[in-house]
Formats: structure tokens, sequence, C-alpha cells
């Protein structure tokens, strides 16, 4: 398996995704062989004026607790050259292109290169242009990938632009757009949930399932990415790519075969039947929030590098519908936000009452069943919990709730790569599956374009919420409206 065997390039080398993630990524795939020991390189650039052992420093640097040797270490970083580089000229990747040959020779990688853009998102057109217009792309017999950092876009028109700077040098195949949800275990382990059981599969649509519920619960605020998120707000930050990704998996069909084609085809299909709002029904169908003030915390407009009038949006909850056969009727709810209760992600997905209790023989005390949930906790923890209806022990009879669980075990989560291992093997392996496609992400700014037009032209009334809640009321009466609640309550 000679696909083991890669030339990487990196641009933004010297920046903190890749001192942080890419390289420890990086380092676990090799260790495990998943990248050709022997065979690989990487020609990391950025603007600094770094040497090779500048970069080999800071490669030591971001391994040191998972090296089991100094000589391992240091094998694995004499792999990685630097390049100075400024990705605006067009002559750097002429020289890039030489090195990146001579590279290849020395280390017999078969002309396999992936190129990873880990840059602010605004050089992600140059630097694929220049790819091809500047000849950096093997052209003997290898392939060649992109892997493309978030954020993809900022509404439909720039995603759009960006997709097709890109496609001047690369087709859609070749492109792997991260979106780390997709590497999360749990999420991952839906489609297996799905697929593999008949029962859950054959209940999973809208005459069992009342709702579906998404969210994404962040406990700090913007910390020092205030300048970022001022700009960019929750829905773009979070919901456009993350929850719509996660929403898209539970709504989808089941796929032809496991294959990443068939699996993009059917989340499309999905896509397809998710409803886009007009601006009366966004209105009716998002709640935007900002959190306030409470104790030492300042409010959100109070916030270093946070302009005083900001209306930008610290929280996001919503209600989206899509009409097919299977989900007609049955509301998937979403929420994320900063300042909230806690840090977790968990998906649940509440199931019908039996249309007769039985048990309820006109003694509405008596009666009372819970709701059956199926809780998807994908972080911190990882666990599954089913929520069912018992007998209360002893004389009588009453019933009340039990939970089925599943947490993972401690040797599961150690074997458990982080996302970004996990999506930088995909991409070596050629395996898009859980990579966001085009298409994908277009429909999702399709709907978050909706919401965001409408926002920006009415003033909202902020800040909503209290740090440390689960967000403004106005997203307890979104599901109230429909008869619904937040599993998740404080
Ligand atoms: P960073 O600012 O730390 O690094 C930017 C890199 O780009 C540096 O290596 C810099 O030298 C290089 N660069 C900038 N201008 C250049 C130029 N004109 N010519 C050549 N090189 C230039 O950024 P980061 O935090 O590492 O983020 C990189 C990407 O990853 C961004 O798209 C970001 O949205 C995404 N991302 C980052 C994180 C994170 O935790 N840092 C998380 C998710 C996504």
């Amino acid at each position: 398996a000679t696909e083991t065997r890669a030339l990487f390039m990196l641009f933004g080398a010297t920046g903190d995704l890749a001192k942080r993630k890419l390289y420890p990524s990086i380092f676990n795939l090799y260790k495990k062989n998943y990248i050709d020991q022997k065979h690989f390189a990487l020609i990391g650039t950025g603007r600094r004026k770094w040497s090779d052992q500048d970069l080999r420093n800071v490669i030591l640097e971001s391994i040191k607790d998972s090296a089991e040797s100094e000589d391992q270490a240091n094998e694995f970083a004499s792999h990685f050259y630097y390049m100075s580089h400024d990705v605006t000229n067009p002559e750097h990747y002429r020289a890039l292109s030489d090195y990146a040959d001579k590279l290849e020779d020395k280390y017999a990688t078969e002309g396999n290169r992936i190129f990873y853009i880990s840059m602010a998102p605004n050089f992600f057109g140059t630097v694929a242009e220049n790819l091809k217009s500047q000849n950096v792309l093997s052209d003997n017999g290898g392939f060649n990938r992109l892997i493309i950092e978030k954020p993809f876009g900022r509404d439909y028109q720039t995603a759009e632009e960006l997709n097709n700077s890109l496609g001047k040098s690369f087709n859609e195949d070749q492109v792997y757009r991260i979106d780390h949800y997709l590497g999360k275990e749990m999420v991952q382990n839906i489609q297996a949930l799905r697929f593999g059981n008949p029962l859950l599969e054959s209940v999973w649509n809208n005459k069992f399932i009342k709702n579906i519920q998404i969210t994404l619960s962040e406990k700090l605020g913007v910390e020092e990415r205030a300048g970022y998120y001022d700009n960019s707000g929750a829905l773009r930050d979070m919901v456009q790519n993350h929850i719509m990704q996660i929403v898209t998996i539970l709504a989808m069909e089941e796929p032809v075969a496991f294959k990443d084609t068939d699996i993009r085809n059917e989340k499309i299909r999905a896509l397809r039947s998710l409803r886009i709002y007009d601006k009366d029904e966004a209105r009716e169908n998002f709640v935007r929030g900002q959190y306030g003030a409470k104790g030492e915390q300042r409010d959100y407009r109070h916030e270093d590098d946070v302009p005083a009038d900001s209306n930008t949006e610290t929280y996001v909850a919503g209600k989206l519908m899509f009409d097919n056969q299977r989900w007609a009727g049955t509301p998937f709810y979403v929420r994320t936000g900063k300042m909230l209760a806690d840090k977790f992600t968990r998906i649940d997905v509440v199931f019908k009452k039996p249309l007769i209790d039985v048990f309820d023989a006109g003694d509405k005390d008596k009666s009372g069943l819970d709701l059956d949930v199926l809780t998807l906790f994908v972080d911190p923890v990882q666990k599954v919990i089913l929520h069912l209806n018992g007998k209360v022990p002893g004389q009588g009879f009453t019933t009340k709730g039990m939970d089925l669980t599943h947490v993972q075990s401690d040797e599961d989560r150690q074997n458990t790569p982080e996302p970004y291992e996990r999506l930088i093997h995909d991409a070596i392996k050629g395996d898009a599956t859980s990579f966001a496609s085009w298409q994908e992400v277009a429909r999702a700014w399709k709907l978050a374009d909706v919401v965001r037009n409408l926002w920006d032209t009415e003033k909202p009334d902020f800040p909503n919420y209290t740090p440390g809640s689960m967000g403004p009321k106005a997203a307890d009466d979104l599901l109230a409206r429909d008869g619904n609640k937040w599993v998740f309550t404080l």
C-alpha cells in the first residue's frame, strides 16, 4: 500500500493550529505507520524567516509528551523542512515546486501530494490557484489532495467564490473540507447506531420520533478570539457547519453502501428537503442571544476587542424542518452558545408516548409515562443513554423512568484518536466520508443566510441571557409553542 507514502505541504506551519493539533496528529499517524515512516516528508511554509531547525524544534516541542524516545522524536522531526513563503507571490510557488520535486526523489513518495491550508481563510483561494498555475501539483501518477480549514466562506456568495477558485485547481473529489465535529467518535457512532440496528432504524422517523435536539454548549466566553468572533457570531461559527453536519447525519436515508460517495449522496438528498425559510419564518423559528454580565463576568459588549454596540449573537437556537416522508412534522431543534451552564455536546432523540396510556385508568397521578429519549453524549464524555419506562418495584403498579446506559471505557477512550488525527488519516486514505462536500456546505449557507439577513436588518434586544444559564427564555418558548421542552435544562 504505497498510498501511505506522501509529501505534505503545510501552508501556515508556524501557526497555532499546526502546533497544537496538526503536528501531534501527524506524529501519531507516523507512530502507527499510517504514514509511511521512511517515505514521507513535510514542507512547512509561513511568513517567518525560520530555518528547518526552527521548525523541527517546534515539532519536538509539540510531540514531547507522546514520543517514546528522543531518537524517535528526532527521526520524525528530520522529515520536516521549512520554506519562508509569501502566499501571494507566484515566484515562491515555483521555488516550492522545485523543492518538492527534490524531496519527492529523496523520500520516494511516488508523486502523492497532500496540501494542507491552515491559514486565514482569505488566503485559501490564492494558495489553491497558485498550486495549479505554478505547477506545484504532482503530475507523475500520484494523487493530489487538498485539505482546507474552516471557515468555508461567510455566506453563500463568498463560499461559492471560494469554491470556484478551488475548482480551478482541484476536482471536488480532491478537496477535503475540515469539519472536526465529523471526526468525533460519537458523531460517527450515529451511523453505526442507526444503520446497524433495525431496532432503532425502524422507529427513526416521524411516526415515532417527536423531535430531535442538538446542543453544543460552551462554558467560556469569547476569550482572546473576540476580534474574529465578533465578525462571525454563533450562527456562522457553529450552526452553519458543525450543527448542520450533525443534523444531516441524523436525518439522512441509509446509504447504498458505507462509502464516501454514497454517504454524500444521501446527505445531499436530505439537505434538499431541508426547509429554507423566508424572512418571516426565519423570525419565527430562530432565536438569537447575547450574554449579559454576572458578578465578575462582564457582558459581551464589554469584553476586550468587542465594540460597545455589537449586535453579534453569542447564542442561537433554531427549529429546522425536513419536508420529506420520513420527517414531515418532526422538528429538529438546535442550540449553541457561549457562557452557558457547562461545556458539552449532546444529541437527544425524543420519542412519542404511546397513543393510549393503559396505565392511566382515569387517575392522572398514577400515570405520567416519561418520554423515551435516546441521548448521545458527544463531548466531553462519550456515552449513550436510552431512557425508557419501567415499573416501580414493589406492590401496586406505577411506572417510572429508567436508563440503559453505555459509557465508553477508559481503554476505548485511550484508543480514540483526536478528530484531527482521524481526519488526516482519512485524507491519506482518500476517504472523504467525514468531510463536508460542497453541496452540503452550500445548502447550509442558504439556510444560514436567510437568518443572517433578517438579523442584520432588525435590532436585537441584547443582552438577553445570563452567564451560567442555558440561554434566553425565547429558546424555551420556541419549543413550548410546539408542546415540546428541551431535554437538558438546569
Ligand atoms: P495563525 O494565525 O496562528 O497562523 C497563520 C499562519 O499563516 C502562520 O503560519 C503564518 O505565517 C501564515 N501566514 C499568514 N500570512 C501569510 C502570508 N502572507 N504568506 C505566508 N504565510 C502566511 O492561524 P491558526 O490559528 O493556526 O489557524 C489556521 C487556520 O485554521 C484558520 O483557517 C483557522 O480558521 C483554522 N482553525 C484554527 C483553529 C485553532 O484552534 N487555532 C481551530 C479551527 C480552525
